[in-house]
């Protein structure tokens, strides 16, 4: 059984797909913590983390790292994000009270919510040779397994024939206050009008780009969750089931 939940970011895919797959005892897939370690080990390759030196444990073989930087300079971003994607494995590891992610051996975790990486994400999300690739691992994780995955394009692209398709929209005003709430429990500050304008760019990126842009499924049960709260939400998906 495999449950696609796509949709902008903010809209609450990640906390209502944990539950779920908690209650069902299904395998829970954040695509876009795939698509963030990515970004991490593009960002990272070049030193542009501030305050993070592992791209030496990211990618152990120095031969392989200088190819990829000298692609960078060469401009040949699609080469050398084929090369990243050639030489990372990312995988998953729940823990008592979440889940973390690693590129090869290393825990990216603290990393991938970063600042740096929220604001790059979109812009590396929408070259082919990623998406290629982590489409691949994201079928190949879900082989065989009940799970329920979130992204942009879950129920377009990775699993057109998935038993259950959802579709999470919000106004961005509703998701800024939600960032904002998650931000002010890790004792960040953020302003509301920026947190929108992110948003706001980050929507148009993921749903205008030419590979997989985030639309809607034909099939797909659109959710407005504007006024409903996380477990109403939750039992509107499993009354689709
Ligand atoms: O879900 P999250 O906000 O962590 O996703 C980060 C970014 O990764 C999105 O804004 C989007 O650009 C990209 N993404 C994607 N396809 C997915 C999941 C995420 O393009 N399936």
């Amino acid at each position: 059984m495999i449950i696609a939940v796509d949709g902008p970011a903010g809209s609450g895919k990640s906390t209502v797909a944990k539950i779920i797959a908690s209650e069902l005892d299904y395998l829970y897939i954040d695509t876009g913590a795939m698509y963030r370690a990515v970004t991490f080990t593009w960002l990272q390759l070049q030193e542009l983390v501030p305050d993070v030196n592992i791209e030496e444990k990211l990618i152990p073989e120095k031969d392989i790292r200088r190819k990829i930087l000298s692609e960078i300079l060469g401009k040949h971003h699609e080469k050398a994000l084929q090369l990243i994607c050639e030489n990372i494995s990312i995988r998953f590891q729940n823990i008592e009270n979440g889940i973390l992610t690693f590129v090869n051996s290393i825990d990216v975790s603290p990393y991938i919510r970063s600042t740096i990486v929220t604001q790059n994400v979109s812009h590396i999300a929408s070259y082919r040779e990623v998406r290629e690739y982590l489409v691949d691992e994201q079928r190949k994780i879900a082989e065989g397994t009940d799970v329920i995955m979130d992204g942009r394009d879950i129920g377009t692209v990775v699993f057109p024939n998935a038993n259950l398709k959802v579709f999470l929209t919000a106004s961005v005003e509703t998701r800024a206050e939600r960032r904002l709430k998650d931000l002010e429990k890790l004792g960040e500050k953020a302003s509301f009008e920026e947190l929108c304008a992110q948003l706001a760019r980050r929507d148009h990126l993921d749903s205008t780009r030419e590979e997989s842009p985030l639309i809607k499924a034909e099939d797909a049960t659109e959710i407005n969750t504007d006024e409903l709260s996380i477990i109403e939400v939750k039992d509107k998906i499993l009354s689709c089931l």
